[in-house]
């Protein structure tokens, strides 16, 4: 912000603006003004983060769909909200909700380890679900429900900006792409969300019950990767 800028917005604000009176002053006033942080910036992380905080409260207390009733925490998402890569899986599981996060469980240790090989970390992507509430009996979310919580995730996306979306598991890529196709029919390809692009994997999940898939996931892992160069 110059000079000029900064005194017509401390006099909009009603504060007596200081006017130096020789050159010498102004110079001095150009020096603190060089020290002054941006104010724009300031206003601009402000912003995220006041949207973030609204996001976050908007979810917490979200009764948009019957998940709200069964609940006993909606998971919003964590990692990093300047995240490179978004991960999107299904519903949060028991665990998932217990320790308020996506990758919970007994699939933890193989997802963090999906991340390794990428040379990624929880704490360097942002992880998400597709619905923000834990459906009774792990069952996949209905219609309804994606329906009702698809905004939150649009947000989010909108928000972080990442480079690139990993989808995880079939209801995750499904809703994402507002497809029926198997996972496997839109796996192996590079698909666009809002002009991101998005790569589909296996769950962790499926993986441990298949091994004879890791080999696929690490294909798709190898995708995703050319994107993150
Ligand atoms: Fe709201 Fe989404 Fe939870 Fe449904 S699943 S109650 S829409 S946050």
């Amino acid at each position: 912000m110059d000079n000029a800028t900064r005194l017509y917005c401390l006099k909009t604000m009603g504060i007596e603006v200081w006017t130096p009176r020789d050159a010498q002053n102004v110079e001095a006033v150009d020096k603190i003004d060089a020290l002054m942080p941006d104010v724009d910036k300031l206003v601009e992380i402000k912003t995220e983060q006041d949207t973030w905080q609204a996001l976050t409260n908007e979810i917490k207390t979200c009764q948009a769909c019957d998940l709200c009733q069964t609940r006993q925490q909606a998971v919003v998402g964590s990692g990093n909200l300047n995240a490179e890569v978004l991960w999107v899986t299904e519903a949060p599981t028991l665990g998932d909700e217990q320790q308020n996060q996506a990758f919970a469980d007994d699939r933890a240790a193989l997802f963090d380890e999906m991340l390794r090989a990428m040379s990624l970390s929880r704490e360097a992507v942002f992880m998400t679900h597709i619905v923000k509430c834990r459906p009774p009996d792990d069952r996949d979310p209905k219609k309804a429900e994606l329906a009702a919580c698809g905004d939150f995730l649009t947000r989010q996306i909108a928000l972080i900006q990442p480079k690139l979306i990993i989808s995880v598991g079939r209801v995750a890529t499904q809703q994402l792409l507002q497809s029926k196709e198997t996972l496997t029919n839109l796996r192996g390809t590079v698909h666009h969300i809002d002009a991101i692009p998005m790569v589909a994997i296996y769950h962790p999940a499926y993986l441990l019950r298949k091994l004879s898939a890791k080999s696929m996931a690490w294909d798709d892992m190898q995708l995703a990767l050319t994107f993150l160069k």
